[in-house]
Protein backbone atom coordinates (compact mmCIF):
# COMPACT_ATOMS: atom_id res chain seq x y z
CA UNK A 1 0.00 0.00 0.00
CA UNK A 2 1.72 3.31 1.15
CA UNK A 3 -0.66 5.78 -0.53
CA UNK A 4 -3.17 7.81 1.95
CA UNK A 5 -6.42 6.32 1.25
CA UNK A 6 -8.36 8.78 2.08
CA UNK A 7 -7.08 11.10 -0.65
CA UNK A 8 -7.04 7.90 -3.15
CA UNK A 9 -11.27 7.91 -1.92
CA UNK A 10 -11.87 11.12 -2.64
CA UNK A 11 -9.75 11.43 -5.82
CA UNK A 12 -10.95 7.63 -7.23
CA UNK A 13 -14.02 6.55 -6.64
CA UNK A 14 -13.27 3.03 -7.92
CA UNK A 15 -10.52 2.29 -5.25
CA UNK A 16 -12.22 -0.74 -4.20
CA UNK A 17 -14.26 -2.86 -6.29
CA UNK A 18 -15.38 -5.89 -4.39
CA UNK A 19 -16.72 -6.82 -1.51
CA UNK A 20 -13.96 -8.73 -0.68
CA UNK A 21 -11.52 -5.90 -1.29
CA UNK A 22 -13.43 -3.85 1.10
CA UNK A 23 -13.50 -6.52 3.91
CA UNK A 24 -9.48 -7.15 3.31
CA UNK A 25 -8.76 -3.41 3.32
CA UNK A 26 -10.73 -3.29 6.15
CA UNK A 27 -10.48 0.35 6.32
CA UNK A 28 -14.04 1.47 5.38
CA UNK A 29 -17.38 1.26 6.77
CA UNK A 30 -20.09 0.96 4.37
CA UNK A 31 -23.46 3.10 5.16
CA UNK A 32 -26.58 2.69 2.78
CA UNK A 33 -29.74 5.55 2.78
CA UNK A 34 -33.11 4.49 3.40
CA UNK A 35 -35.00 6.09 0.18
CA UNK A 36 -38.22 6.64 2.13
CA UNK A 37 -38.13 10.14 3.34
CA UNK A 38 -40.40 8.98 6.30
CA UNK A 39 -37.94 6.37 6.98
CA UNK A 40 -34.38 8.16 6.44
CA UNK A 41 -32.66 5.22 7.93
CA UNK A 42 -29.59 4.88 7.76
CA UNK A 43 -27.95 1.46 7.81
CA UNK A 44 -24.27 0.22 8.55
CA UNK A 45 -23.60 -2.52 6.29
CA UNK A 46 -21.86 -5.78 8.03
CA UNK A 47 -19.04 -6.24 4.80
CA UNK A 48 -18.83 -10.08 5.89
CA UNK A 49 -22.44 -10.56 6.08
CA UNK A 50 -22.70 -9.04 2.54
CA UNK A 51 -19.85 -11.23 1.20
CA UNK A 52 -21.71 -14.46 2.63
CA UNK A 53 -24.76 -14.08 0.67
CA UNK A 54 -23.28 -12.27 -2.52
CA UNK A 55 -20.05 -13.49 -2.72
CA UNK A 56 -16.63 -11.88 -2.31
CA UNK A 57 -16.02 -11.09 -5.44
CA UNK A 58 -19.60 -9.46 -5.92
CA UNK A 59 -19.29 -5.30 -7.01
CA UNK A 60 -19.12 -2.71 -3.60
CA UNK A 61 -20.05 0.05 -6.20
CA UNK A 62 -23.49 1.51 -5.50
CA UNK A 63 -24.93 0.43 -8.54
CA UNK A 64 -23.70 -3.26 -7.74
CA UNK A 65 -25.24 -3.23 -4.55
CA UNK A 66 -28.36 -1.03 -4.37
CA UNK A 67 -30.60 -3.65 -6.24
CA UNK A 68 -29.42 -6.38 -3.66
CA UNK A 69 -30.35 -4.91 -0.73
CA UNK A 70 -33.50 -3.24 0.80
CA UNK A 71 -34.10 -1.11 4.31
CA UNK A 72 -34.87 -3.76 7.05
CA UNK A 73 -37.26 -1.20 8.89
CA UNK A 74 -39.72 0.01 6.10
CA UNK A 75 -38.45 -2.56 2.99
CA UNK A 76 -38.27 0.16 0.87
CA UNK A 77 -34.80 0.62 -1.81
CA UNK A 78 -31.91 1.88 -0.85
CA UNK A 79 -31.37 5.70 -2.53
CA UNK A 80 -27.64 5.42 -1.74
CA UNK A 81 -24.76 3.98 -0.39
CA UNK A 82 -21.87 5.71 0.88
CA UNK A 83 -18.87 4.73 1.79
CA UNK A 84 -16.60 6.17 4.44
CA UNK A 85 -13.49 5.65 6.31
CA UNK A 86 -13.33 3.95 9.37
CA UNK A 87 -12.31 5.78 12.22
CA UNK A 88 -8.43 6.38 12.87
CA UNK A 89 -8.08 9.77 14.12
CA UNK A 90 -6.98 13.17 12.28
CA UNK A 91 -9.66 13.15 10.06
ZN1 LIG B 1 -36.40 2.52 5.66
Amino acid sequence: MGICSHFVLMANHSITDTIGELIDDNGYTLTAHCGNKKCGRHVSIDLAKLAEKLGRDHGAMAKDLLPKMHCTVCKSRFSAISLSPKNTGGF
